[in-house]
């Protein structure tokens, strides 16, 4: 079974679904279950569909350019901290560790994290800000709602049809996350995960690189419950650990607490429901995160990152002038569309020049926004 052989081969989905029911559990989403594609396609030889899709954002140019944007937006890409990309790959980690053990289905989780962040503009949250402003008589901006754009319409990689053609379950992984309540439906257990996954990553690792950055410090964060008790962890494991040290130790605990809190939390919870299907679980109230306890804790840090440290006083400034630039190239593009490269023009006929602007510009990175910027305005 754990090797796959040419009669395998021929039979498409087989392999991976006896795979799948060795691997996971009754609750998690099977290969074989999916909906499909918008425009059908051949099965894959040996890899599964969610497999698939995991590989083709991969492979997206969107992707690629998460690399040159920055995650705690601050005005300068630093070589220390995180950029959408790793931002990205740490959180496709840690889902997929959690995934794991749960029993869910680790290919569906892996594209979700992966794709989850794929419609960021440059500029972080100040950028998308700015551009949901340009645009905010036509339905605004926002990056997760563009994230699905991406991949459905603009990322070109067949000839057949626009977008990556991924399944449904991927596409309402990403719906669910412009439309929490889509449809009144609850999303899959493997949709819900990447969620708490995502903010398991971001409470550690933008802590870390605040304090890096200097926007804060450890000692002006230990009033925060969850730092406070991950400092008593470390102190009382560590004898002797210098700053830098001691950053890194209190970073790996807020992760390390975070997933076996939610790990313990939910494998218990699964225990109690004995769900025999992905219907039951969804038919249920239950849902993948953290327990309460350490939800309100988690909350608590997430304010004081928002406040002290995304809105730091010091980077007022530079939000501002990125806003400014953000809304002066949108201008620029919406009076002179003959500034859009060729191949994006034809675009502008079917969502108009205004949106168009703003989708071109989302696409950027940091660098490459700066760059026309520069040429468009000296
Ligand atoms: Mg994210």
């Amino acid at each position: 079974m754990a090797t796959i052989d040419a009669a395998s081969m021929d039979k498409p989905l087989a392999w991976v679904d006896q795979r799948e029911q060795l691997m996971l559990a009754p609750y998690a989403m099977r290969s074989i279950h999916s909906t499909g594609r918008v425009h059908p396609e051949a099965e894959h030889p040996y890899r599964g569909p969610f497999q698939r899709d995991r590989d083709r954002i991969l492979h997206s140019s969107a992707y690629r350019r998460l690399s040159g944007k920055m995650q705690v937006f601050t005005g300068e890409m630093g070589d220390y901290h995180r950029t959408r990309l790793t931002h990205t790959q740490e959180v496709a980690t840690i889902a997929r560790t959690i995934g794991r053990a749960l029993g869910l289905n680790e290919d569906l989780i892996e594209a979700l994290a992966l794709m989850h962040d794929i419609g960021h503009p440059p500029y972080g949250h100040a950028g998308e800000d700015a551009l949901d402003e340009c645009i905010a008589d036509e339905g605004g901006f926002s990056h997760n709602q563009f994230g699905l754009t991406v991949v459905q319409e603009i990322e070109i990689r067949f000839h057949e049809f626009p977008g990556l053609n991924l399944t449904y379950e991927s596409l309402m992984g990403q719906l669910c996350r412009v439309d929490k309540d889509f449809k009144g439906r609850k999303p899959l257990l493997e949709v819900q995960l990447v969620d708490a996954a995502d903010s398991t990553t971001y409470d550690a690792h933008d802590t870390d690189d605040a304090i890096k950055l200097g926007l804060t410090s450890i000692e002006e964060m230990k009033h925060l419950s969850l730092v406070a008790e991950s400092l008593k962890y470390v102190r009382q494991n560590y004898t002797s650990l210098n700053e830098d040290l001691l950053r890194k130790a209190l970073v790996h605990r807020l992760i390390e607490r975070q997933v076996t809190s939610l790990l313990s939390h939910c494998v218990e919870e699964l225990k109690r429901y004995e769900f025999q299907s992905v219907e039951e679980a969804l038919a249920s109230d239950f849902v993948i995160g953290h327990p309460s306890e350490l939800a309100e804790q988690k909350a608590e840090l997430e304010t004081y990152l928002y406040e002290r440290v995304y809105r730091h006083e010091d980077l007022i400034k530079v939000r501002e002038q990125a806003q400014l630039r953000v809304k002066q190239v949108f201008g620029a593009y919406c009076e002179n569309p003959d500034f859009f490269p060729q191949k994006y023009r034809g675009r502008a006929t079917n969502v108009g020049i205004n949106r168009m602007a703003v989708e071109y510009i989302a696409g950027m990175t940091d660098n490459f926004f700066e760059e026309t910027f520069h040429k468009m305005f000296g």
